[in-house]
């Protein structure tokens, strides 16, 4: 047996790249959770394993073992791949090109025909297999359109990223798909990549595919071992997730036993390592069962195998492409659905890359100018915050030969064929409306955005004694929102509840309405921004209050964090620089508790009245303020109503204590009001009313009949202003107030 090694053939394997303290793959673990989940998946793998059984029992092909049936098969095999840039415009946003690089050397790999095999040592030469499988980026989509094969998901799903983060799938028994990611979350800390088996993605088709860090896109064989995984490969010690501790095996003959490498690169240590793999023999039994074959393995383990985590991997054992190719062509999630005929032709895997026009597509970047800018993004500006934004062009698809850009709102730059970033101001505020025309051999292809970026009017809307109740669609239009991923969760403008009667508000949709088990907003955020107040020249406590009204959804079968979160903040800089000024985390925020369908708030009491005291640095004149809501997993809806900026804090509905004794209506009301109320034994009723600041507005001393019910009209010109008023009545000594609501 083969036992000494040369030194000059260890210098020769050290080349290859040592991984930091990455973990290389986490398919075990994964694997480990869907069988928890699904205990069905052991009894798929068993019968699997018995057929496995059955068919490779007799020999391995070329390995020198009996092969007494029909040959074995030679068919080489096609697969569409479909590969998705999931991204933030971060730098996981990966070039075509490295797509196409890297699937050609997946492609390489599976025909055998990567050049590193000629480093394979000795012992394993011989053993060094061919999968016959020709790897292909699908030519045609679902839909039936023409695709390079790539797919770009904008998505807060890069980061921490799991396998939510797979929500546009394509049919998983017509394609192999493949994600890329920024980062890893929780569930799934310090891995590079995984994958599932096929007896796993039986259970779950809509997790099935690999996944991995973009930065292992073509990191040695990093995604061939992910592919080797979901054609049912095991890590050559098994499938525990713990390399390096115990000697374990993987059903697969001619892959000696081993405790495995963690990542050592091609150290002699890991290229002859006996440990495990001395007097490794196995006995095949003829078909007829009359004769046997002893073949004697190496006895060193296989540490170039691509399914060790040594990343000095060089091939699979002629065995793993059995046993690869039996997943390929076992009805198992689907899998020899891959390779027919008809869905060859259905997913133009064996086309040439059709030449398709670009994709245009630009991002907002971070601003530049003076003042600290926080923000990666910066979409919301005032003319006057010498700030420029900045576009930066993101066209995809093909080799771009130029850009044609054009934007709205009296801009510095109106026009630009920068094919890297523009930076831009505007004269004129509202939103911006952003055109790109991106060009190449192929076709031009234009982008137009009407919802690019805002320019905020500096001038203010009001200041002290400001009241908005969110009345109509075109009151708050000056209220720009944003919808970061163009996704359901999001503010809007609702009519169907509110905290003031007029049954208007504004609300964050975090309710999952779709109902979908991949539909988690985790890590999305959205932002509300309000238009310039003029707080100047304000002293003492001042207060932005308003009400909101939220529920959350139940939590079964939620794992990580649950919570949604507020964040409101405060610039003073014209949106240069945003600085939080309180946050309300899920505890605080869910006043009306679980709720499993959609969240609308009922009556008055579903409603918390929330009063902040704004920071004396930003009572100033120009002073705007952004609601940043943070959806999360077990997210329903949040109604914001009645904001106001008063003297007093946000709860003034305390004060307002007059049972039935006091009645307003129409209230909330455009126009005037009347006033019912009750007198006593005494004729003399004292009427008032003040508004937010106390001042008093109207006040009156009448005289009615006693124990009666009078009606006193309120004409519009006693409350000429928009916003919170308080209507006292004095009977018998007693005061009762009511709070009357202006628009
Ligand atoms: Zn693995």
């Amino acid at each position: 047996m083969f036992k000494k090694f040369s030194i000059v053939l260890t210098a020769l394997f050290c080349m290859a790249k040592v991984s930091n303290a990455q973990e290389p793959c986490i398919t075990d673990q994964k694997y480990w959770e869907s069988v928890k989940k699904y205990p069905q998946i052991l009894e798929y793998e068993r019968q699997f394993e018995e057929q496995m059984n059955a068919v490779y029992a007799h020999g391995i092909p070329g390995v020198g073992a009996k092969t007494t049936l029909s040959p074995f098969d030679t068919t080489i095999f096609d697969i569409p791949l479909v590969v998705h840039i999931v991204h933030d415009y971060g730098a996981e946003y990966l070039p075509d090109n490295d797509v196409f690089d890297a699937v050609k050397y997946w492609a390489q790999v599976y025909m055998a025909q990567n050049t590193d095999t000629s480093s394979v040592i000795d012992p394993f030469k011989k053993y060094v297999g061919n999968p016959r499988m020709r790897l292909h980026l699908a030519t045609i989509d679902p839909n039936g359109n023409p695709t390079k094969g790539i797919v770009h998901d904008h998505s807060y799903l890069t980061t921490n990223a799991d396998d939510q983060a797979k929500y546009s799938q394509w049919p998983q028994n017509k394609y192999i798909n493949l994600w890329f990611i920024n980062t890893f979350g929780a569930a799934s800390t310090g891995a590079a990549a995984y994958a599932y088996y096929p007896s796993s993605a039986s259970f779950m088709p809509y997790y099935d595919g690999v996944i991995g860090l973009y930065t292992y896109i073509n990191y040695d064989k990093a995604i061939p071992h992910e592919l080797g995984h979901v054609l049912n490969l095991q890590h050559v010690w098994g499938n525990t997730n713990a390399p390096d501790v115990a000697c374990g095996d993987d059903q697969v003959w001619d892959t000696p036993p081993t405790k495995g490498h963690n990542p050592v690169g091609c150290s002699a240590a890991a290229l002859y390592d006996v440990n495990c793999a001395t007097g490794y023999t196995h006995t095949y039994t003829s078909i007829s069962g009359l004769a046997d074959s002893l073949v004697d393995f190496p006895d060193t383990t296989n540490a170039q195998n691509i399914m060790d985590y040594t990343y000095c991997q060089r091939m699979f054992t002629k065995g793993q492409c059995d046993r690869m190719r039996n997943a390929l062509t076992a009805a198992t999630a689907g899998r020899n659905n891959l390779i027919t005929a008809a869905n060859l032709v259905a997913t133009g895997a064996l086309a040439p890359t059709p030449d398709l026009p670009p994709v245009a597509d630009f991002s907002i970047e971070r601003a530049t100018g003076t003042g600290i800018i926080t923000d990666a993004r910066t979409v919301f500006l005032t003319p006057a915050s010498g700030g420029n934004f900045n576009f930066r062009n993101r066209s995809w698809n093909d080799t771009i030969s130029g850009v044609n850009w054009t934007f709205s709102n009296g801009a510095t730059t109106p026009t630009s064929t920068s094919t890297t970033t523009v930076l831009n101001r505007f004269t004129t505020t509202g939103w911006v409306t952003v055109t790109l025309a991106a060009t190449s051999n192929a076709g031009t292809t234009t982008l137009v955005n009407d919802h690019a970026v805002y320019v905020a009017d500096t001038t203010p809307v009001g200041g002290f004694g400001y009241y908005q109740g969110f009345h109509s669609a075109a009151e708050v239009s000056n209220w720009p929102a944003f919808n970061y991923f163009d996704n359901q969760y999001k503010w809007g403008f609702f009519t169907g509840a509110s905290s003031d009667g007029d049954n208007t508000c504004m609300r964050y949709r975090s309710f999952d309405t779709t109902q979908k088990r991949i539909a988690t907003p985790l890590g999305d955020h959205d932002d509300l921004f309000s238009p310039a107040f003029n707080l100047s020249g304000l002293s003492g406590n001042i207060y932005l209050n308003f009400k909101t009204a939220a529920a959350s959804a139940p939590t079964s079968g939620i794992t990580g964090p649950v919570g949604d979160s507020l964040e409101i903040d405060a610039t003073t800089n014209g949106g240069m620089r945003w600085t939080k000024i309180v946050g309300y985390k899920r505890g605080t925020l869910v006043n009306n508790g679980t709720k499993s369908t959609e969240f609308v708030p009922g009556s008055s009491s579903t409603w918390t009245a929330r009063g902040i005291a704004i920071p004396a640095a930003y009572l100033t004149p120009n002073t705007f303020f952004r609601f940043r809501y943070w959806p999360g997993n077990t997210g329903n809806n949040l109604y914001l109503d009645g904001l106001n900026i008063s003297g007093f804090p946000a709860d003034v509905e305390q004060i307002a204590n007059s049972g039935n004794q006091l009645t307003i209506f129409p209230n909330p009301t455009n126009e005037g009001c009347k006033l019912v109320f009750k007198t006593g034994n005494e004729s003399i009723v004292r009427t008032s009313i003040k508004d937010i600041t106390g001042r008093i507005v109207y006040e009156a001393n009448e005289a009615y009949a006693p124990n009666s019910t009078v009606q006193q009209t309120i004409g519009r010109d006693i409350t000429p202003n928009a916003g919170i008023y308080f209507v006292s009545v004095v009977v018998d000594g007693a005061i009762f107030t009511q709070k009357l609501v202006v628009y």
